[in-house]
């Protein structure tokens, strides 16, 4: 068995309008790099646990993907992170929700992890911890970026109600805009889940995940979705899989999402890919849950599926070039 990894960077529908292949070019390399930054710590013998925590922070560090610099905004105008990990081979795991001044969310989560006796933090009790361990702080507008603010403009001038803009299917376009100059996103900006993740499995066969959100735009304050919450949005176990999920949060919640997978292979001898085509294209939209998620087993097998039209995605074995796609 090769150790391998598979990141994604959030799922939604494919931008009708002005679609730049260069655009489509900066993301697609994005994933390249990233995909082969998790390789090369496999490679050298790295965990799994080390390979995603690599690859989500610079998931978090790039302004194309809605984690870290570049998160979206609440309705407020401000940013609340979320960010979880889990070692399938001792079930540890650790979470933070809504900070934000944590440059990396991920390694508040994975600091949890190893120097806490507790799972999740929130709010003010994660910066302040996150504080204690040395992590770099920075000021909430670190997070900011020009795209997202226009996101959330247009949002709030269009449909103030929206948080989720997919949930109902419907497209927010700036109606009456003139085309932004700025070159479209493959994935249209106000239809995608931009949430980040990774999965990997090591060379011993321990598995990991880790998932790393702005949330949604224009959520309310004080909202959670799924990436923080083990079981929904991030779960690993060496029995079973690691799964890292994109979507719409509170169905993947009331789903269960992540560990629904686990427990269709434990309890069912379930394959990889059919627990994860179950709970993707069955459980999942019959409450109307939209997005993806990406899943690895011990043996190395990898899938990634999604409902949507598209999944910012990549995956990578030691030893091979990294694969990258956006459509389906
Ligand atoms: N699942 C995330 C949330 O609900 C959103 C996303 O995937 O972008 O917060």
């Amino acid at each position: 068995m090769k150790p391998v990894i598979a990141i994604h960077g959030g799922a939604g529908a494919i931008a009708r309008d002005a679609m730049s292949s260069e655009k489509e070019r900066e993301y697609l390399d994005a994933l390249t790099r990233i995909v082969a930054a998790g390789q090369a710590v496999l490679a050298q013998g790295g965990s799994a646990l080390d390979a995603v925590t690599t690859a989500v922070r610079l998931l978090e560090d790039c302004p194309l993907f809605n984690a870290g610099h570049g998160a979206v905004f609440t309705s407020a105008g401000t940013h609340e992170l979320d960010a979880s990990i889990m070692d399938g081979a001792t079930l540890r795991t650790g979470a933070i929700a809504n900070v934000n001044c944590v440059r990396n969310p991920v390694l508040a989560a994975r600091k949890v992890m190893e120097e806490s006796k507790h799972v999740f933090f929130v709010g003010a009790g994660a910066e302040a911890f996150a504080r204690e361990q040395g992590l770099e702080i920075v000021d909430p507008s670190y997070f900011s970026t020009e795209a997202r603010r226009e996101q959330l403009l247009r949002v709030q001038r269009e449909n103030p109600d929206a948080a989720v803009l997919d949930h109902d299917g419907q497209a927010i376009v700036a109606r009456g805009q003139p085309a932004m100059a700025r070159p479209t996103d493959p994935l249209d900006a106000d239809k995608k889940f931009g949430t980040v993740g990774a999965v990997a499995v090591d060379a011993h066969g321990n598995l990991a995940a880790a998932t790393s959100t702005g949330g949604i735009t224009n959520k309310q304050v004080g909202r959670v979705g799924d990436a923080p919450i083990i079981g929904a949005g991030c779960y690993a176990n060496n029995r079973t899989c690691a799964v890292s999920t994109t979507g719409t949060g509170e169905m993947y919640i009331r789903m269960v999402a992540a560990y629904d997978i686990s427990a269709l292979m434990e309890y069912t001898g379930a394959t990889l890919e059919a627990a994860a085509a179950k709970v993707m294209h069955e459980k999942l939209p019959s409450i109307e849950g939209k997005g993806g998620l990406i899943a690895v087993d011990a043996q190395g097998n990898v899938t990634l599926p999604f409902n949507t039209e598209g999944m910012y995605r990549g995956c990578g074995r030691v030893g091979e070039a990294p694969a990258v796609a956006i459509y389906r």
